[in-house]
């Protein structure tokens, strides 16, 4: 059995939070976008889908022991944790608590393929690791990955219908911009043109879309080109989901060197807003239909959500109705996000009223715009 380990990469998605990860590869076959610090350490390499294929096994025989300790809808807790403690590692303890944890907490009918471009494998060896997780974990309902928009690109239509057919059922893509201009500033290595085709493709093989955008990315210089350009891709693919992702200029990237060279200049935080607006107002209702989300922290507005072909007028409103605050309660839920609150501006009365005044007396007593947007910028560099 492998020694009970299989291997568990360091990165998914915020939507597969709940899924078992299966690792395919190992790293980022391109590794060269400025803004990412993920595997910057790392080398890229593909697992032998043998391996691959034993990690699969591995998993399935911990579901049916864990399964095992189940009568009348509950586990068996002392048998569950004598088990446990019986494995020959603390590594196989860790696969056999996610595998535990998957299958009580998780979404146990959803796996999601690591590390960051599983795409870039053969797809007869993609075709042959999904075929083995329908096969050997036949309750999943959804398997997902990661891909680049250059490698979706390159793989032919003829492929994709097999990839699917195999069971793929939705491919995540970090487009991140829709302009010529920033994707070649981030080093992000597609264009515009690659994004579209290869997102067609995608879609044409029956398989979901989920692609990934940050608004802020090309400074104040390209925020207008940032904001048309990825409407613009976003109208011509038509993708499923849109995942909101602020950028933030992250302390030690190689970011700063671009901004160092003079061609990017941060916006502030209520710019990216702006921006945000300005790229919602350019989805074209008729063409786009998917849902965008802001689900991550780094968003400041959390409820711009809904569908393209229903909601936008309803997302801007809110949009422009936080606008429309005074200056200081748009500051003091800035602040209060930033640090980490959850809910919308509406909530921040749920704070507790000692916080609310320390929060107050911050957003009252910054004046100054730079050390303003440097407090915030601290809050926000923790995130990931
Ligand atoms: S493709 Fe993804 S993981 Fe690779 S460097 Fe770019 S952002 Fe990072």
């Amino acid at each position: 059995m492998n020694e009970g380990i299989f291997q568990i990469g360091p990165i998914r998605p915020p939507s597969e939070a709940n899924s078992l990860l299966l690792r395919v590869t190992e790293n980022c076959p391109w590794n060269k976008c400025k803004f990412c610090m993920l595997y910057k350490k790392n080398d890229f390499h593909t697992r032998p889908v043998a391996q691959v294929k034993k990690d699969i096994d591995t998993m399935a025989e911990y579901r049916d022991r864990i399964l095992q300790h189940k009568k009348d809808g509950e586990f068996d807790m002392s048998a569950v944790h004598e088990e446990f403690i019986s494995l020959p590692s603390d590594e196989a303890r860790m696969c056999y608590q996610m595998v535990f944890t998957w299958l009580t907490e998780g979404d146990s009918q959803a796996i999601f393929l690591q590390d960051a471009n599983t795409m870039v494998l053969r797809p007869e060896w993609l075709i042959e690791i999904v075929s083995y997780v329908r096969q050997r974990l036949p309750e999943i309902q959804r398997i997902t990955s990661y891909g680049r928009a250059n490698t979706l690109s390159r793989i032919s239509e003829e492929d994709f219908k097999a990839i699917r057919q195999a069971g793929l059922d939705r491919i995540h893509s970090g487009y991140e911009s829709g302009s010529d201009k920033v994707l070649e500033m981030i080093c992000k290595g597609a264009t515009q043109e690659e994004e579209i085709i290869g997102g067609r493709k995608v879609k044409d093989a029956g398989i979901e879309l989920s692609i990934y955008f940050m608004p802020g990315v090309g400074g104040r210089e390209l925020s207008e080109d940032n904001a048309v350009e990825t409407a613009k891709v976003i109208n011509e693919v038509n993708p499923d989901f849109v995942r909101l992702r602020t950028f933030v200029l992250r302390t030690g990237s190689l970011m700063e060197e671009v901004r160092d060279s003079g061609r990017y200049t941060e916006a502030t935080d209520m710019e990216k807003l702006l921006e945000i607006r300005n790229l919602i107002s350019h989805i074209d209702p008729k063409r786009a239909h998917g849902k965008i989300t802001s689900d991550h922290i780094i968003n400041l507005l959390q409820e711009v959500s809904g569908y393209m072909d229903q909601d936008i007028p309803w997302m801007l409103s809110y949009i422009d109705e936080y606008l429309a605050l005074p200056e200081l309660e748009q500051r003091k839920y800035q602040l209060a996000r930033r640090m980490g609150f959850p809910l919308d501006w509406k909530q921040f009365y749920r704070l507790r009223e000692k916080d609310q005044a320390y929060i107050e007396d911050l957003a009252k007593n910054v004046v100054d715009e730079k050390a303003w947007e440097s407090m915030l910028h601290k809050y926000m560099d923790r995130y990931i």
